[in-house]
């Protein structure tokens, strides 16, 4: 058995030198080395701004869209939108442990990676025949590998798979708002959600009014999403505005906060271009925290330049230390949530 980097770099193919997120194409050679965890894959997650790219590209025709998931990753050792760039992640069984892991996994247990997909080697055996493409989360079988340093989740034995799957996808969102919100501001800050009627965007609206947050408002794309928020109860007000309208969504903000924009603005919305509109809606010395992939840097750092706006900008990174566990209580906390979850995994929005 040989000796793997924790890192993953020993699976790089190409180009020399990268690390496996950068790489363009992964060796998924299902013989692991002697600290690698070997994972029998059940379920893949496609990140949202990845399946909404796909589905739009294709005009929503599912075969097309799950020869091109398949393609993708015969290509390239691993599940990376060649456009979005982004991933998503996987549940599976632990199906062999090198001697060496320093993950504490055991053979037989179920788990969910919360690696990106966008690092994790991947063989997918079953030419995903049980997915029609119309959804996000895709049942696969195959193989994914986790490195040393990797990091992955048991799934809770109350949980069922799909809802563990789309709350883990998203679980680096609320653990971050968290952070910001407690941490940078001494009294509680206005806080705006944008995309707040999805998965990482409710979480975010949980996760602002826990770290007492004086204002939580809910940005949506129309009054169905307004209504789905309402139910929440946790928003204290919502916005009904279009995240790419920058002038529109600064409005709709401002209007909503009594004149000024937001002192933390979080960006949920899966589609491009809303780097503006998030800059323009928050205020003077504020935070945007941009989670969502379809974020543009150039557009980010130019747009805040060229606006004169004085705000700090923070990529959200996927890891924060004890997300995953904080969105379960997240979600055990709060009914609504739990059920809006239930039902964008169940198809009914
Ligand atoms: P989601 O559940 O699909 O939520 C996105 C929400 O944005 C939806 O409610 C959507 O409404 C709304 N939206 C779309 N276009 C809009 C517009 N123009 N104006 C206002 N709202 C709009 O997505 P998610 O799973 O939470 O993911 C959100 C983003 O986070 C994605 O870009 C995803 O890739 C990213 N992400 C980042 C990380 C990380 O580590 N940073 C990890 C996972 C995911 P409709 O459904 O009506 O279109």
């Amino acid at each position: 058995m040989s000796t793997g980097s924790p890192v993953g770099s020993h699976r790089v193919v190409s180009p020399a030198g990268a690390l496996p997120q950068a790489a363009d194409r992964l060796d998924p050679n299902p013989e692991i080395a002697d600290d690698e965890v070997r994972v029998s894959v059940e379920r893949l997650n496609l990140d949202a701004a990845s399946y909404r790219q796909l589905r739009t590209k294709h005009g929503g025709d599912g075969a097309a869209v799950r020869d091109e998931v398949l393609a993708i990753v015969e290509a390239r050792g691993k599940m990376q939108n060649p456009v979005t760039g982004s991933g998503g992640m996987l549940i599976g069984t632990v199906d062999a442990v090198g001697p060496r892991s320093p993950l504490g996994l055991k053979v037989g247990q179920k788990i969910a990676t919360l690696v990106s997909l966008t690092l994790t080697p991947l063989r997918i055996t079953d030419r995903l025949e049980r997915w029609d493409g119309s959804s996000e989360q895709v049942p696969a079988a195959g193989t994914a590998i986790l490195f040393g340093r990797s990091i992955a989740a048991p799934i809770p034995d109350d949980l069922p798979e799909e809802l563990a799957l789309a709350v883990f996808d998203v679980c680096g969102a609320p653990a971050l708002v968290r952070r910001v919100v407690s941490r940078r501001y001494h009294s509680g800050p206005t806080v705006a959600v944008l995309g707040a009627a999805g998965k990482s965007g409710s979480l975010s609206l949980a996760a602002a009014k826990d770290a007492r947050a004086a204002d939580v408002l809910a940005v949506v794309r129309d009054q169905d999403e307004a209504d789905r928020v309402d139910k929440l109860g946790i928003a204290d007000r919502v916005a009904v505005a279009d995240a790419t309208d920058p002038l529109g969504l600064a409005a709709a903000v401002n209007d909503a906060l009594r004149g000024r924009g937001a002192d933390v603005t979080v960006v949920c919305v899966d589609v491009p271009g809303c780097e503006h509109g998030a800059i323009l809606s928050t205020a003077t010395g504020g935070t945007v925290v941009f989670f969502s992939m379809a974020t543009s840097f150039p557009q980010a750092a130019l747009g805040a330049e060229g606006l004169a706006a004085d705000v700090e900008m923070l990529i959200g990174n996927g890891y924060t230390p004890g997300h995953a566990d904080y969105a379960l209580q997240l979600l055990d906390r709060h009914p609504g949530l739990r059920a809006l979850f239930d039902d964008r995994v169940a198809g009914r929005h």
